[in-house]
């Protein structure tokens, strides 16, 4: 196992991180206080300056204009683009976005990649994945209602969908839906692609998720599928495949995700010490970094980064060398570790600023709201860890 990364890499970190710090986290006030939609052409502009600097798309395959990067590489981008909310998004390698590339370049057929994976790739749309539904367990996903039943050429959806982020603004939507219903179930459900302009395609609202209901990329979507009729055509893969394709996408997904989220861990550590050591707290000078407890936080926070983020480099690494199904285990540790390790340090470093960490003048009351869905989405905190034990002990039995 090496976690050393060649010279070239050293640059494109360096390059991204100055990057994050000199044009995005100065951004972040304009991001906290405007709707997303009208930040759209600024965020463009940017997008400019990442593809002018050859950095756009890191995961994204070369053929397809992205760089191409192992999962290790991809991992440290992460990190550092995580520094910040918008990073991922400016860089071109946004969930759900990045996830949906990574199974059309897989699964698409040549007319879905020229229409869908090209102009999602260049970043010119962008899309979204509904498989959550509002009336059955997202924890257990092979409860689905949405249907798609055949008809003549095409099949008709019905289904009531939630937590379909970024819909509002998507150009297309992958779905998940019942198309066999007599089949085993791991082989009764498909993805399809259903343009967002289709008439059925129904988006109810944003949902508002902890006081904020966003617009565009930055929103969560409830959608409402009646009578949605596409061609066949925008089958993905095959039918039945729906959930070999979820997992596929899960996979790699986990470690851009851990890895964005130690980024976050980075960005509130550093806030954190740096008020801990300017914050006085009494008319000597002595400063909140002298107190024995804060001190703890601190040194407590650097080791939980560290190990969270071994653990995240070490799954990476073995997705890259024994394949992701391989690895699911690992995949699965770091998923519910990374996410309570986030949540920790912001909690600390939004208590060492006092009431200041409460308002929206610094990142952390963002970071505090938003990320706690971390241990909910890609599989709730709970699920992962009863795998991970009913896997341990079949070898006991
Ligand atoms: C911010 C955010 C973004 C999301 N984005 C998307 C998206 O783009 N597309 C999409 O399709 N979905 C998305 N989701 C949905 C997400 O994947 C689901 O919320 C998640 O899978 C959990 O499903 P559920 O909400 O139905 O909870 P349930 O399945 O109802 O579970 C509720 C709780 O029960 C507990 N639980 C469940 N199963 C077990 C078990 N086996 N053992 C012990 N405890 C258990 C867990 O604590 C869990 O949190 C998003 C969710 C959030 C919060």
């Amino acid at each position: 196992m090496d976690f050393g990364i060649s010279d070239k890499m050293k640059i494109v970190l360096e390059m991204i991180n100055e990057f994050v710090d000199k044009e995005l986290i100065p951004f972040e006030k304009e991001f906290l206080n405007n709707d997303f939609k009208e930040l759209l052409p600024i965020l463009k502009e940017k997008r400019a300056l990442v593809k002018k600097m050859e950095l756009w798309g890191p995961n994204h395959p070369v053929e397809l204009g992205g760089m191409g990067l192992s999962m290790v590489e991809h991992g440290l981008v992460s990190e550092a683009l995580g520094r910040t909310p918008i990073g991922h998004y400016v860089f071109g390698c946004q969930a759900p976005d990045a996830g949906n590339i990574e199974i059309l370049h897989l699964y698409a057929t040549e007319e879905q990649k020229k229409k869908y994976l090209e102009p999602l790739t260049a970043g010119d749309i962008r899309s979204c994945f509904a498989m959550t539904e509002v009336d059955m367990p997202g924890s257990n996903p092979v409860m689905l209602e949405t249907t798609a039943i055949k008809d003549g050429k095409d099949y008709i959806i019905n289904g009531h969908k939630w937590y379909t982020s970024g819909a509002d603004g998507s150009n297309f939507s992958i779905v998940m839906a019942v198309t066999n219903p007599d089949a085993p179930v791991y082989a009764q459900a498909s993805m399809i692609i259903v343009p967002t302009d289709t008439p059925g395609f129904n988006l109810v609202r944003n949902i508002p998720v902890m006081g904020h209901s966003g617009s565009d990329y930055s929103s969560h979507g409830e959608i409402l599928f009646q009578s949605c009729r596409v061609p066949q055509s925008n089958l993905l893969g095959q039918e039945g495949m729906g959930f070999i394709l979820a997992q596929d996408r899960l996979g790699p997904g986990r470690i851009h995700h851990c890895m964005r989220w130690l980024g976050i861990c980075n960005r509130a550590f550093d806030l954190m010490c740096k008020r801990a050591s300017t914050r006085k707290i009494s008319p000597d000078g002595k400063t909140l970094s002298s107190k024995q407890i804060i001190q703890e936080w601190i040194s407590e926070s650097a080791a939980e980064i560290q190990a969270a983020r071994l653990m995240t480099l070490y799954a990476a690494w073995r997705i890259d060398t024994v394949g992701a199904k391989e690895a699911r285990d690992d995949i699965a540790m770091i998923k519910f570790v990374v996410a309570n390790t986030m949540q920790k340090v912001i909690d600390r470093a939004l208590q060492v600023h006092g009431g200041l960490g409460m308002t929206d003048d610094t990142i952390l009351a963002y970071l505090y709201r938003h990320e706690r869905a971390a241990r909910i989405y890609d599989g709730a905190d709970e699920v992962h860890k009863s795998s991970i034990a009913r896997h341990i002990l079949r070898k006991f039995k």
